[in-house]
């Protein structure tokens, strides 16, 4: 068994609609960001990668290359799995927790988990995403941006 943790964040800059896990959601704001800016699926795939002890997004997937400009973040994930494939590591569960004081996202949450399920090729079942506040504090309190975690458990197939 091996554990990991993931975090990141994205600034709000002008935009319609955010990603996150996967699934578009109209907003008032987007992400500030070289890729979609889906902070959930960064910071998954970060706790993927940690997990692994393959080190991190930034490395495998460095935003000063001009290939990952606006790149859609699943195809990130879909990358990190097949390289824990490669490694004989299949993921037993994992949960994400969302810190963001707008959108609700609570009418998403169902759509983000069959969206990392689809992805990672996993039962539905075996995803959790939370979102919260910071009760009107900080960096999300003041909607700035978007806080992300994520902790997964692999083990060896
Ligand atoms: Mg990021």
């Amino acid at each position: 068994m091996r554990i990991g943790h993931g975090f990141d964040v994205h600034a709000f800059c002008e935009g319609d609609s955010i990603v996150l896990c996967g699934v578009r959601i109209p907003h008032n704001k987007a992400f500030k960001a070289h890729s979609d800016g889906d902070v959930a699926l960064h910071a998954l795939c970060d706790a993927l990668l940690g997990a692994a002890a393959l080190g991190d997004i930034g490395r495998h997937f460095p935003d000063t290359d001009a290939q990952y400009a606006g790149i859609d973040s699943k195809i990130l994930l879909r990358h990190v799995v097949e390289l824990l494939r490669q490694k004989k590591f299949c993921c037993v569960n994992l949960d994400i927790t969302i810190v963001a004081q707008r959108p609700k996202l609570q009418p998403h949450i169902e759509a983000m988990c069959q969206s990392i399920a689809d992805v990672i090729g996993i039962d539905r079942n075996l995803v959790n995403v939370k979102a919260t506040t910071s009760e009107k504090l900080g960096f999300t309190g003041r909607e700035e941006g978007i806080a992300a975690y994520a902790v997964v458990l692999l083990e060896t197939l």
